[in-house]
């Protein structure tokens, strides 16, 4: 039919339109540390959301979501001993994410990711009571990327893959921040190709 090219065919999948497909690209990581993260409903359906895309390379993960009418998020059980759970959020009181406090215990560690903006991640650490106690951790590495993100990204300065890959460097070790920091190359370039390819008036960036 014309008019209808590549650019517009879906993966069965992944359901991401071919030219941004990353099925072939995933990793499957099984690691002790969990990733947790916290979405907005309207960041689901953004193509420039990269949180998503780092939780089908995470075997030991799974996704909460906010912001959804008349549901009430609770993180509650979340919070099992069997982790020792940490909130990536830059809080006044956050301490650097970085190999000493990693090796302060020997529990493995849920790092709670919120994802989205500045605003949707501040108002994790700041509605979500049953998370008050939970030590918030920040990273300091620095952002060398050379993509330009969207206008509002994430506090970091990260796309929030990048953010987890940072994460899971100092958690997991360079092999495991090298997988994910590849998946997130490949995934930038794929955005590129798929500016070069569609003339649709969209976000290209990504978080
Ligand atoms: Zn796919």
């Amino acid at each position: 039919m014309a008019g209808i090219g590549k650019a517009k065919e879906r993966c069965p999948v992944c359901d991401a339109s071919r030219t941004l497909c990353m099925c072939d690209e995933l990793p499957q990581l099984e690691l002790k540390t969990k990733i947790s993260l916290v979405i907005h409903h309207r960041e689901l359906l953004r193509s420039s959301n990269t949180g998503l895309l780092a939780l089908r390379a995470l075997v030991n993960s799974e996704v909460r979501i906010r912001g959804q009418a008349r549901a009430t998020l609770d993180l509650k059980d979340l919070l099992t001993p069997a982790y020792r759970t940490l909130l990536l959020f830059p809080s006044a009181d956050a301490v650097e994410l970085d190999r000493r406090l990693v090796d302060k215990e020997r529990r493995p560690i849920q790092l709670i990711v919120p994802d989205g903006t500045w605003r949707q991640a501040r108002k994790i650490h700041s509605r979500q009571r049953e998370l008050e106690d939970i030590p918030r951790v920040k990273i300091s590495t620095p952002n060398h990327a050379t993509f330009q993100l969207r206008a509002q990204s994430r506090p970091e300065g990260m796309a929030t893959l990048q953010a987890i890959a940072a994460g899971l460097q100092v958690i997991e070790g360079a092999w495991v921040g090298a997988q994910l920091m590849r998946l997130y190359h490949a995934r930038v370039a794929r955005t590129f190709s798929a500016r070069g390819l569609l003339r649709e008036n969209s976000e290209w960036g990504v978080r």
